[in-house]
């Protein structure tokens, strides 16, 4: 159980933004996020490409607006839970909200936060599954969706099934891993054309005409099992044949799509899939509840970074006034401001 202030539900760039201004306030946050790297849509949709519309950074992509938020809200030392989807938001005897999270897959943590502030964008981006009869058993053990640093996979034949980035960039990484874990790899896609940068396409063909990466184009059908193990899949091809192709691991790159899965069942209000909000706090149904970006709705909302980082601004305020009840609530400038240069490490 982790104690904290004020407990961040997504780590894309409104809600990396929320912990500066809390930092700002003098709030210390945890942020969870369901995807393994901070960024939200700018990482997961848009990494190359370019945004002009930051107020003050003329150019920057996806990834570069990350990281840059990143850098400025390091002072603040907030605490990073990745891979983990918050599921469930109780409000305890306390007032305090006791948020539990899913770490697939059958771990909890809990977090136990004063407020909380909902960034969850369109909502928690999970893989797209491959749905096949009797597969999902074998998730965590031989199913995996993301690939892993540890090597889940050595000494197996591996099928890669997906034909855009994530299955190229992973299909090289097994590759070049494959002489030192003793693994191989096949990549399955409906048809013989893959999209990912020119780069990776050239290290995918140049490791495929050496023999180290296969490819078959077809769809699976059905699987394959040896008592407990999953030992192959059946495939059907472009030209309707049926294939079967041995496996020892399967890795699906399939995509990620976002669900606003469990917040519709929190109990705050909606409107149309989308948290109301009082425009003055950003404060949800619920006291000490508050949120920003994308997941929320408002007359005249823009579902715009520049529009989430003011209402980050906003929420940031009423917490503190939550918090801290006691503190002036006198308007300080980073420019002027002895506490906040001392919060943000600069003095
Ligand atoms: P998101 O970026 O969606 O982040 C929300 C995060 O919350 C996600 O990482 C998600 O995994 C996580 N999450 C959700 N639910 C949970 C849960 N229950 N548990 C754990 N984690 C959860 N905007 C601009 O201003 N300028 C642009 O040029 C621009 N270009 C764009 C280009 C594209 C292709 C797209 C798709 C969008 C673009 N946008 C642009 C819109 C902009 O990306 C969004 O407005 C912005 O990302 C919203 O930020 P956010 O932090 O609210 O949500």
């Amino acid at each position: 159980m982790i104690e904290t202030d004020a407990l961040v539900i997504g780590a894309g760039p409104v809600g990396l933004f929320a912990v500066f201004e809390l930092g700002l306030q003098g709030i210390a946050a945890q942020v969870v996020d369901v995807l393994d790297e901070p960024g939200g849509q700018c990482a997961a949709l848009y990494p190359d490409k370019p945004i002009y519309d930051i107020p003050g950074v003329p150019l920057c992509t996806g990834r570069e607006l990350t990281r840059n938020l990143l850098l400025q809200i390091a002072p603040f030392s907030a605490g990073f839970h990745f891979s983990q989807q918050v599921e469930a938001l109780a409000r305890q005897p306390d007032g305090r909200w006791l948020a539990t999270t899913r770490i697939h897959p059958h771990t909890q943590q809990q977090f136990l936060a004063r407020t909380v502030v909902i960034a969850a964008g369109v909502g928690a981006f999970v893989p797209k599954e491959l749905k096949v009869e009797g597969l999902a058993a074998f998730q965590g053990s031989q199913l995996f969706y993301r690939l892993k640093p540890d090597d889940v996979f050595a000494g197996k034949h591996v099928l890669i099934v997906g034909g855009e980035d994530a299955a190229v960039h992973s299909a090289i990484a097994l590759a070049q891993a494959g002489a030192a874990q003793a693994l191989s790899v096949t990549v399955l896609h409906r048809r013989d054309v893959l999209q990912a940068p020119p780069e990776e396409l050239a290290k995918f063909a140049a490791l495929r005409s050496a023999g180290r990466i296969s490819f078959v184009a077809g769809q699976v059908s059905s699987i394959q099992t040896s008592g407990e193990r999953l030992t192959g899949v059946a495939i059907s091809t472009p030209d309707d044949q049926s294939l079967t192709l041995a496996l020892g691991g399967l890795l699906v790159c399939q995509g990620i799509s976002p669900k606003l899965g469990p917040i519709a069942d929190w109990g705050l209000a909606m409107e149309r899939k989308q948290l109301v909000v009082d425009t003055a706090s950003f404060a949800t149904s619920a006291p000490g509840i508050f949120a920003v970006g994308d997941v929320i709705a408002y007359p005249g909302k823009k579902k715009l970074i520049v529009s989430g980082f003011h209402e980050a601004t906003l929420a940031a305020f009423a917490a503190a006034a939550l918090i801290h009840p006691e503190a002036s609530n006198v308007l300080q400038y980073t420019t002027s401001s002895a506490v906040l240069q001392q919060r943000l490490g600069v003095l």
